[in-house]
């Protein structure tokens, strides 16, 4: 079986309400989807994280010529070709995450041409259903600062884990925790993700002030450049400090693991550098005592990679006690999420069981929002 094309489809989708993070206001969703097509009809599906022309650009002109004819079964060598040829354009960022996008397309294809969903390949063990939590509490978006009405939504849909944005402004974050936590009671595992929009000094008192919502995790509190800032909160709060998905490669990842600057990973498989790739940082991570919660924000197909990935992450440290893992789901409005393809999306997500990644891809969609 040989590689016969390489496709790339940039899908963009206008927002008739903005949502946001600290950093920016979304004004739509957009994506960059890899479609490998194999010389005995076989066609997997993967996805780009991040700006999807750039993923699109690099995988049609570097990327695509060196997969030509190529076996997918190789997928593990060919990601060090592509990483090893790719290097001039970059060693993190856009490059690896169309890399990223190629990976998990070889996935579906070898899982297809085997007749066996992806996580059987990866040797996890898929649980009934993964219990999903829900990113949400953006800034702006479609509950536009109702607080009370999306915690009521939310526990509604059966959500037990949720994660805020904050990082844009520490006093009425500070107020917004507080305020979520009220109304979800205490019962619900509450994150907080600043995405990087604090300096340590904000990130300490943002921490300490946040204390009596007993925050499940403090995710990306400083820039990622910052580890130095990382370590000192770790050593300095009593939230868990999470990050990982501005990281790519295990490269990439080998200070912020090594110098234990985290309680909780977060690699992106989309981003960091595919499924394979986000194994072997979870591995780095096990062996300093980190465990591995992947970032997951995307299309259908990003969600399904997750489920797969999530059944074969490495057990930490096990515990009778420890609860089951669980997913990220995102809550703000993205149609590729919920119309590209037949995946259920929820609260309680069941593993595909399907050949490869186990989506049937819908292409209608594809050429409606084809950018
Ligand atoms: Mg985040």
């Amino acid at each position: 079986m040989k590689i016969a094309a390489v496709n790339t489809h940039v899908v963009t989708e206008k927002l008739t309400t903005t949502f946001g993070m600290s950093q920016w206001q979304w004004q739509a969703r957009s994506s960059c989807l890899v479609e490998i097509v194999t010389d005995e009809g076989l066609v997997g599906w993967g996805e780009c994280f991040g700006p999807a022309e750039g993923s699109a650009a690099l995988i049609e002109t570097v990327y695509a010529p060196l997969l030509a004819g190529a076996d997918p079964f190789e997928h593990a060598a060919l990601w060090e070709t592509l990483y090893n040829r790719g290097r001039e354009w970059g060693r993190a960022g856009v490059p690896i995450a169309a890399i990223s996008g190629v990976e998990i397309a070889l996935w579906d294809v070898v899982g297809k041409a085997l007749g066996q969903p992806v996580h059987r390949l990866l040797g996890g063990r898929a649980p009934e259903a993964f219990h999903a939590y829900a990113s949400a509490f953006y800034y702006g978006g479609q509950w536009r600062g109702d607080i009370e009405a999306e915690a009521r939504h939310l526990l509604q849909e059966g959500y037990r884990h949720v994660k805020m944005k904050v990082g844009a402004d520490l006093r009425s974050d500070v107020e917004r925790v507080h305020r979520v936590r009220a109304a979800l009671g205490p019962d619900v595992l509450l994150a907080a993700d600043a995405n990087r929009g604090y300096t340590t000094a904000e990130a300490l008192v943002f921490a300490r002030e946040t204390e009596a919502a007993a925050l499940w995790f403090f995710e990306e509190p400083v820039i990622p450049e910052d580890l130095a800032g990382y370590r000192e909160l770790r050593a300095r709060v009593n939230v868990p400090i999470a990050g990982g998905e501005s990281m790519f490669t295990r490269w990439g990842f080998a200070e912020m693991i090594e110098s234990r600057a985290v309680d909780l990973l977060q690699p992106d498989a989309t981003a960091c550098g595919g499924i394979r790739e986000t194994l072997l940082v979870a591995g780095m991570a096990s062996v300093h005592g980190i465990s591995t919660l992947p970032h997951v924000w995307g299309s259908a197909i990003t969600v399904a990679a997750g489920l797969h990935l999530a059944t074969a992450l490495p057990v930490v440290t096990p515990s009778l006690g420890r609860a089951a893992p669980v997913i990220e789901l995102d809550q703000a409005p993205n149609s590729f999420r919920h119309t590209l393809s037949d995946l259920a999306i929820g609260p309680v997500m069941p593993v595909p069981t399907g050949p490869g990644l186990g989506v049937e891809i819908d292409r209608s969609v594809i050429e409606a929002y084809r950018a």
